[in-house]
């Protein structure tokens, strides 16, 4: 074992959940390298759990596993085109210092994407997006190591099988490796700027900035959501605690009928059905602003879940799915969970 790294025993995940839920870890150890996972994963008889920065998990037990913080760290170019280059970061790199790392270098793609919580490593697990832009639209590939094999894997775009909010290691791959670095394909020049999505063309309007470059565009996403979702230091959360669900078109036109304000997005990859915004159905079932306990649906965005302060994770998990059955009951459509619930 390297002297780096130690495998302790009952350790309290309280630090390493942006939900902020006091569990136990039976095992934990915090990797920096390949070396220190293989040695972690040598003399271990526990089930792994591989954590990031914790900020889509909720846990609602303890961890009766050896849980390995991903601290593999390191963001080299690998390869020069004439516009774009390739970017190897590791696992363990905090996403959103990698994209300010980005755009410091000048390398576009990312901009969007600014301050999501979490780590790179987690990043292709959800295929994390946001104001229009998703992880897939610069992904290259990625390496992983299999936990049950030890060897290392290499898995391209289409392996990694991304959908929205999901990758194959959300389904068939699901626990079964360490995604130790991921690299990714960025503008050097002539950027892509995605500026339709959400209030990104206003909030710039109201600045004077008429014609934005990545900074710009990275700035305004900060204070947007700055404005919108809760600080995971100040109030216990997990971002969108729900996925917004792709429901078929009869069923959509059904619901309008008697809630004619109903919103919806057109799926050009799937034309049978539309994407509605959770939030507006759980909002319309009466939930945001509402505490049950220590836990609660965030006023300004019904779609996160929040810890008032000691809230338990079987408490926000009743409350998920108290929400999730009402939601079915009055409007007939049955919400998934986006967070992984443990
Ligand atoms: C305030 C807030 C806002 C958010 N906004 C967004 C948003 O706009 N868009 C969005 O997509 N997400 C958003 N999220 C969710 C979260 O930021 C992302 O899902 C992020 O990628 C999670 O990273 P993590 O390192 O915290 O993963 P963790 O929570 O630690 O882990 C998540 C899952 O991935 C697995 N995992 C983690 N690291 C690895 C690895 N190296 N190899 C294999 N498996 C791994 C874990 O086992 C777990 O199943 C938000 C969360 C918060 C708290």
């Amino acid at each position: 074992m390297t002297p780096t790294m130690t495998v302790r025993e009952n350790v309290s995940l309280l630090p390493y959940n942006t939900f902020g839920i006091a569990v136990e870890a039976a095992c934990f150890a915090e990797v920096a390298s390949v070396d220190e996972l293989r040695t972690a994963l040598r003399s271990n008889k526990l089930p792994v759990l591989v954590l990031g920065s914790g900020s889509n998990i909720l846990f609602s037990k303890d961890a009766d596993a050896l849980v390995l913080k991903n601290s593999i760290r390191g963001i080299e170019v690998v390869r020069r085109f004439s516009r774009k280059v390739w970017v190897k970061a590791g696992g363990g790199e905090v996403w959103h210092d990698f994209v300010l790392w980005a755009i410091g270098q000048g390398l576009g793609g990312v901009e969007n994407l600014s301050l999501i919580p979490g780590t790179v490593g987690a990043a292709p697990v959800q295929n994390i997006g946001a104001y229009g832009v998703e992880l897939k639209d610069v992904f290259v590939k990625l390496e992983a190591l299999d936990l049950e094999t030890g060897a290392i894997r290499h898995f391209s775009k289409a392996e990694c099988r991304f959908g929205y909010r999901d990758s194959i290691f959300k389904r068939e791959a699901k626990g079964r490796y360490c995604i130790t670095s991921v690299t990714l394909s960025l503008t050097q020049k002539d950027h892509r700027i995605h500026l339709t999505y959400g209030d990104i063309k206003k909030t710039l309007e109201a600045e004077g900035i008429e014609k934005p470059g990545i900074a710009d565009i990275s700035r305004a996403v900060i204070r947007i959501r700055s404005s919108k979702l809760p600080d995971p230091a100040v109030i216990g959360n997990c971002g969108s605690f729900f996925k917004n669900p792709e429901v078929k078109r009869e069923i959509m036109e059904r619901i309008r009928e008697r809630y004619p304000q109903l919103p919806f997005y057109e799926l050009p990859n799937r034309p049978t059905h539309v994407k509605v915004p959770a939030g507006w159905l759980i909002e319309q079932c009466g939930w945001k602003g509402k505490r049950v306990g220590n836990t609660g649906c965030y006023e300004k965005q019904a779609l996160v879940l929040v810890n008032y302060g000691g809230a338990t994770g079987e408490e926000v998990k009743k409350l998920a799915y108290a929400i999730i059955d009402s939601v079915e009951q009055a409007l007939g459509i049955r919400l998934e969970p986006e967070v992984n619930i443990l």
